[in-house]
């Protein structure tokens, strides 16, 4: 355990780097606070502050990341994404294009159809604002309000100063606007419009937002911190799209090039920078370059690319990962302990049960992956699927598997599936993808599914497993190599017990007192925290560790009416005296039990390890 001090000192590695850029970058002072908005002519260049957000809802933050700023241009790609869920994409769609203009954000120019270029540039953002005005009216603005503050996590303000200096000398804006309406892009008023629009750019934000805000970008729409589900993946992908294109005005085809990120400024001084799938970067310094972004910035956004190599298009992945174990039953045994006809039955047939466990993302290329490993080996007639440690799956992935299920089911091949809990949102999704297919089964516990695998071989073998058979001590594994003398004296010390389903025999920690065969039903052991250690049928001992140690170290509990032959340990130990060579019989028979068992418990350790 490392000690106090030495937990305090360690930082994470992340928040060391951004600590360096803001070193690095602090001393950087080229660039202008923008005045051509007068108010914004206030800020303090001195400013600077960074901060990232993970997809598991952590957020670093180094400098001034607290100071509040003019979300300006940064709203453009979030009302945006808004209009696209309220209004649906094919409205929004016929309004605004998507493709990059090349022009400075604030251009007075449409494309060939007089609608805006894209939703990044100020003719598109004044179209967006103007179809969300469409379709709330008067409550445009605080509709916009809110879905902002889903992104941030938090409920945000607005700057009245910034709103009334803007409104004030907004021309250029307002000449875009009456270019839009003069082209049936904007329905409403321009005055109502601008409005709404002012007062989207003048909401407040801060580096800690804006991070947030990335990452909900990056995290198709989840806010990492607040768990919500801001906009569907939909809009978010398609916001993203127009970003990677023209987030950064006529800086956005080098953006894209060079730092490989999708990116939005706005000329209050932040930086938005969201790489999807890994974080989400929010930077507040005021001077700006020529194109209006922050100089500050951008260093930070292409520093962190470079270092860590985040180009969005430079990437693999490695497919095989996703498999974390693959192998027949033979080598997982489930922990029902089976008789010797049962035995031979599933050793001469244990490639029929191929067990794959799964782990992380089930994506194009793990499932992809999975198929053609499935399709290496002879086809065996159960595949179990343990799903216990996927953690998602993408749709893509989901396709596949469907598929994938569909041509096992056309070879007769019953897939079962284990580790995911009934009535969860995953099994929900599961229950989706397998809509139709008959040969799906599920059970929650790994055991559980290869247990009810085994016995499906058993069955089709003809080891027919009859829970009414009633056995006698000749058939004991333990009582091996006693002459039927031997057993009618054990059996004269012996009393048959009848136990019903459910009903408790042995509990841990009580005193041994005597020795269990099963004559007939089936009883299962389980650790006190009832991880199960063996189910037996008729025909197995059990309580049979009396003969080593003084307290029972598990519970033994009826699966269903059974009966047993109860022999105290004291009359046992007389037997022994009595017929010294069938004592020592049994304590051999024991040692060989327990070196199966040993055996086994090996084997299943070596297959946790050797993945
Ligand atoms: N409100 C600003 C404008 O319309 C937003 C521009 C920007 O941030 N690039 O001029």
């Amino acid at each position: 355990m490392p000690s106090a001090t030495g937990w305090a000192s360690s930082k994470p590695p992340l928040l060391r780097f951004l600590d360096r850029c803001h070193a690095q970058f602090a001393t950087e002072d080229d660039g202008a606070v923008a005045d051509y908005i007068p108010e914004l002519g206030k800020a303090d260049p001195a400013h600077f502050g960074i901060s990232l957000a993970t997809l598991d809802g952590h957020v670093y933050e180094v400098g001034d990341t607290k100071i509040p700023f003019t979300i300006q241009s940064i709203s453009k790609p979030f009302v945006f994404a808004l209009a696209l869920d309220t209004l649906g994409a094919a409205k929004v769609e016929s309004a605004i294009g998507v493709e990059p203009s090349g022009d400075p954000f604030n251009s007075i120019r449409l494309n060939a159809e007089n609608h805006p270029f894209n939703p990044m540039v100020n003719a598109g953002a004044i179209a967006c604002s103007g179809l969300i005005h469409e379709a709330k009216g008067d409550g445009a603005f605080e509709y916009i309000r809110q879905a902002l503050g889903r992104f941030a996590g938090r409920e945000l303000g607005v700057d009245e100063a910034v709103y009334a200096s803007e409104s004030a000398t907004g021309d250029r804006n307002r000449a875009i606007g009456y270019l839009l309406r003069t082209n049936a892009v904007l329905k409403d008023r321009v005055d109502l419009v601008l409005s709404v629009y002012f007062r989207q750019c003048a909401v407040l934000v801060t580096a800690r937002d804006i991070a947030v805000m990335a990452a909900t970008l990056a995290n198709r729409g989840v806010n990492p911190v607040t768990g919500e589900q801001v906009m569907t993946p939909y809009a978010i992908s398609r916001t993203l799209s127009v970003m990677t294109s023209s987030g950064m005005y006529d800086y956005a085809g080098e953006w894209i090039y060079r730092v490989g990120i999708p990116a939005k400024s706005g000329v209050g001084g932040g930086i938005l920078a969201a790489l999807p799938a890994r974080l989400g970067l929010g930077s507040y310094s005021p001077k700006l370059d020529k194109h209006g972004n922050s100089v500050r910035g951008i260093k930070v956004c292409e520093a962190l690319s470079s270092h860590y190599d985040l180009h969005m298009l430079n990437r693999s992945d490695d497919a095989r990962n996703s498999i974390i174990a693959d192998y027949d039953m033979g080598r997982n045994p489930s922990r029902r302990s089976r008789r010797a006809h049962e035995q031979q039955i599933l050793a001469a047939h244990r490639d029929e049960v191929r067990v794959i466990e799964l782990v992380g993302t089930l994506s194009f290329s793990n499932v992809d992956y999975v198929s053609r490993q499935l399709a290496s080996k002879p086809r065996p007639q159960f595949v179990i699927f343990d799903l216990r440690r996927v953690t998602s799956l993408t749709r893509a992935g989901a396709r596949l598997v469907t598929e994938e299920f569909r041509e096992l089911a056309a070879h007769r091949v019953t897939v079962v599936l284990s580790g995911v809990k009934r009535g969860s949102r995953e099994w929900q999704i599961i229950t989706e993808w397998t809509a139709g297919i008959s040969n799906v089964r599920d059970f929650y516990l790994l055991d559980t599914a290869i247990e009810w695998a085994e016995d499906q071989i058993v069955y089709r073998y003809g080891g027919a497993i009859d829970f009414h058979d009633t056995t006698e001590l000749s058939e004991q594994p333990l009582l091996a190599g006693l002459t039927p003398e031997e057993l009618t004296d054990l059996a004269s010390v012996g009393m048959v017990r009848h136990y019903k389903a459910g009903e408790k025999i042995i509990s841990a920690g009580e005193a041994a007192t005597s020795l269990y065969f099963l004559r007939s039903g089936a009883v299962h052991i389980t650790l006190p925290d009832g991880v199960r250690l063996a189910t037996l049928t008729a025909g197995m001992a059990f309580g049979e560790m009396a003969l080593l140690e003084s307290h029972r170290s598990a519970d033994v509990t009826a699966d269903m009416a059974a009966t047993a032959f109860e022999i105290p340990l004291r009359d046992f130990d007389r037997f022994r005296k009595q017929h010294p060579r069938a004592g020592e019989a049994v304590m051999r028979n024991l040692a060989q039990l327990l070196a199966d068992r040993l055996i086994v418990a090996n084997t299943k350790v070596d297959l946790l390890t050797s993945y």
